[in-house]
């Protein structure tokens, strides 16, 4: 069986990593002499990133490069890419070597088997710190619960899509892309395969905490109402309890009258109901923030250069 395989490369700040990751991608598919190309998204990288892809693509035109015109975030990046896809089956993997190239042949051999997307679980995770595998645990929990889409635990980016559900993914026009979501959203045959995910090679992660939380933030706006449910029953909870407590007084004071104290009770309720306004107030913002985005239609990403590209992307899409 004759077939092509794109990996999807997005890259930002890897100077380090380019030639150890290209030098293990390669001996993998000349092992298995696999009709390959190398996507690789320069996403607005400060360091030598694009210089080095160059050179390399210029010596071998199995790598493509598509330098995108600042730096848009690994999610977009990926989208840039998948667009820009010509293989039968397309694997996003990262450049830092925490997807072990090795593994690949194990998901096309789950593709020819016939899934349509065989994903990568990690069985274990090197050199991340305890606080960080514990937050990542429980952000997959909470998801999972909140959301109706079933989004596999332990699994990155790192998998192979048939090109039918790439088509798929492309027909997504939402600017606010959790991409985790999205690739089971689209659904299909699925099914994974374990791994061990490695420290990364060289450089560091560029995904801090504050960076994680919004990412997480965006996976539960992206596919979850249930944070604005949670305004609505607090606010029912509330309502009824304070209901209670208006019936209490109300009684109390018939009863026994009033010695009008009362301060502390008053400040409590004021501060209390002026915080809960202000949470769901904030939740109602984190929607209305991601509207107003998706509103303004603008393209997803912006290309500066395509290097050892064929067909552009405009022709491409013409030609659909
Ligand atoms: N990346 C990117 N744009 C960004 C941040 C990261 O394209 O703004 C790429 C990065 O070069 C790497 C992959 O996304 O190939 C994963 O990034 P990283 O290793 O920093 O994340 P982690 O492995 O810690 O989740
Ligand atoms: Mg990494």
């Amino acid at each position: 069986m004759e077939f092509k395989l794109s990996l999807i490369v997005p890259m930002y700040n890897e100077q380090d990593n380019i030639e150890t990751f290209f030098k293990s991608i390669k001996s993998t598919m000349l092992e298995h002499s696999y009709n390959y190309e190398i996507l690789c998204i320069n996403d607005g990288s400060k360091d030598n990133t694009l210089p080095l892809l160059r050179d390399l693509a210029q010596i071998d035109n199995h790598i493509k490069v598509i330098d995108l015109s600042r730096n848009f975030g690994k999610e977009i990046a990926m989208s840039a890419g998948f667009k820009y896809a010509s293989g039968d089956a397309i694997i996003p993997i990262d450049a830092d070597l925490q997807d072990p190239p090795s593994i690949i042949p194990l998901l096309v051999n789950k593709w020819i088997e016939g899934y349509d997307v065989v994903y990568a679980t990690r069985s274990k995770r090197e050199g991340e710190t305890v606080f960080k595998k514990m937050t990542a645990h429980m952000f997959y929990r909470v998801i999972t619960k909140l959301t109706r889409i079933n989004i596999p635990e332990d699994t990155g980016d790192f998998r192979l899509m048939s090109r039918q559900v790439v088509d798929a993914l492309n027909q997504l026009p939402e600017h606010h892309r959790f991409m985790k979501g999205l690739f089971s959203w689209v659904g299909f045959k699925q099914t994974s395969v374990t791994y061990q995910r490695e420290a990364r090679f060289a450089g560091k992660t560029s995904f801090n905490y504050w960076k994680l939380w919004n990412f997480a933030l965006e996976g539960i706006t992206s596919f979850s109402f249930a944070p604005l449910q949670f305004a609505s029953y607090l606010g029912f909870f509330v309502s009824i309890t304070s209901f209670v407590y208006m019936l209490y007084l109300i009684f109390n004071t018939i009863f026994y009258g009033n010695p009008v104290a009362g301060y502390p009770s008053l400040m409590v309720a004021i501060l209390f109901f002026g915080g809960i306004q202000l949470i769901t107030l904030g939740i109602i913002g984190e929607y209305i923030g991601r509207i107003y985005n998706e509103t303004k239609r603008r393209p997803l990403f912006l290309v500066r250069e395509e290097i050892n590209i064929s067909s552009s992307l405009t022709e491409k899409e013409n030609s659909l």
